[in-house]
């Protein structure tokens, strides 16, 4: 796991819990688009390079697959 140099948080979408509704790709979520999509069938992610840390996505998701992770430098 990478940091992106904003602070101590990332986020992550937990593979196991989403199922792949979408919600969180619609273009009210994130303001900075960093959640992404390659393939329909398979879970987003977030680009970390991309993500400032808003966590508006996280109440989005309604199972809380997106995971914030605080951590130490
Ligand atoms: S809103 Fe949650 S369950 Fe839906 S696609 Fe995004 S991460 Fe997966
Ligand atoms: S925390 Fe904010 S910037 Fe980061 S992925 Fe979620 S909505 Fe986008």
């Amino acid at each position: 796991m990478r940091a992106n140099g904003h602070n101590n948080v990332i986020l992550t979408i937990d593979q196991q819990a989403c199922y792949g509704c979408r919600r969180c790709l619609g273009a009210r979520v994130c303001p900075s688009k960093a959640i992404r999509s390659i393939d329909p069938g398979e879970a987003p992610y977030i680009d970390v390079d991309l993500c400032r840390e808003c966590m508006v996505c996280i109440p989005a998701c309604p199972s809380g697959a997106i995971i914030r992770h605080d951590h130490q430098r």
